[in-house]
């Protein structure tokens, strides 16, 4: 994340006449959420939530559980993150989509793309990609390898590296990884993060992308992925990319659920809430402390602001007055 720059620039308006507006939040259930888990799934829902088109409809927030890497995948994760979630007065439009069952629609775009020559398979190994610099550059593009015990690469033709982000500014992402033909499929199989992350966002017609930080390299990914297949597939507009610090318990250390970060606790949310609103910058009022859930939410739909969620990477809850 070093090579990270972003700064403030004016923020563009909205599109006034914009009709709808479609989040998600995307857990993988490879642990239950903790506090960091639970700002990302806050700050979607609110953006979602605050924003009214002109017939007075809220915006759309869905959820959507990013189950495609069972070796990683925690039994009983799924439902009790979605247990969380209503616990914390966040409830989802639509029926939640697991990534699991969407395997043929991945099937079938990997095919387009391979028939259009827009990807190939790879049989390079990491060690052999990390003796050249760690960047892959390309080389197995003229090989013709059979699909047996390869990955599939995108042809990267566009390298999209700086975007607009709602909460960060103007970001310029590393260009060399921007420009990297990446893993859409991977050698044991699985389809790849990228892949399905961008397809189903363009699925579920998903305009604004609210997540953590740790996903603001993924996004220039993400970016070429969207305009290959907007070009050659879908027509399909890319979202709007909004990403909120990551809480960190040390410096370049997020909580996550493999190191364990204490999990939410579903029986008093109150002050989990709170607080954290209180990361997000909203200022919650003190009187909300006695408040239920559902007051708590309601203010902050109401006083929901962008400008206010702090435009840094990342924010140490130990060193700031925040109480998980
Ligand atoms: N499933 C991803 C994760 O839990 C997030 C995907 C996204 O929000 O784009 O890290
Ligand atoms: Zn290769």
């Amino acid at each position: 994340m070093q090579d990270l720059h972003h700064s403030q620039n004016k923020r563009p308006l909205e599109p006034a006449k914009l009709a709808n507006y479609r989040g998600r939040f995307a857990p993988s259930p490879s642990g239950l959420l903790h506090f960091g888990s639970l700002i990302a799934a806050l700050a979607s829902y609110l953006d979602a939530k605050a924003f009214i088109n002109d017939n007075g409809e809220q915006g759309q927030w869905l959820v959507r559980i990013e189950d495609i890497d069972p070796p990683r995948e925690q039994a009983g994760a799924s439902q009790a993150i979605l247990k969380t979630l209503e616990a914390f007065g966040m409830h989802w439009d639509e029926q939640v989509l697991y990534q699991s069952k969407q395997s043929e629609y991945y099937q079938d775009i990997l095919s387009s793309l391979h028939k259009q020559q827009l990807s190939y398979y790879c049989q390079c190994t990491r060690a052999q990609i990390k003796a050249i610099g760690g960047i892959y550059q390309g080389h197995c593009r003229s090989e013709n390898y059979q699909a047996q015990g390869s990955a599939i690469r995108l042809v990267n033709h566009y390298g999209l590296h700086q975007f607009y982000d709602l909460f960060q500014g103007n970001v310029s992402c590393d260009k060399a990884l921007a420009n990297e033909d990446f893993i859409i499929h991977r050698k044991d199989g699985l389809f790849a993060y990228q892949l399905a992350v961008v397809a189903d966002d363009i699925a579920q017609d998903i305009n604004h992308v609210v997540r953590g930080c740790d996903l603001l390299e993924p996004t220039a990914r993400q970016l070429t992925l969207y305009k290959t297949l907007s070009i050659n597939m879908f027509n399909c507009a890319t979202p709007q990319y909004g990403h909120i610090p990551l809480a960190v318990a040390s410096k370049g250390f997020k909580l996550s659920k493999q190191n364990k970060a204490t999990a939410i606790d579903n029986k008093k949310p109150q002050p989990t809430l709170i607080a954290a609103l209180e990361f997000l910058g909203q200022a919650p009022k003190p009187e909300l402390s006695y408040g239920s859930i559902e007051e708590i939410i309601q203010w902050a739909i109401d006083n929901w602001q962008r400008d206010k969620v702090p435009n840094t990477v990342e924010i140490n809850i130990n060193q700031v007055n925040i109480h998980q």
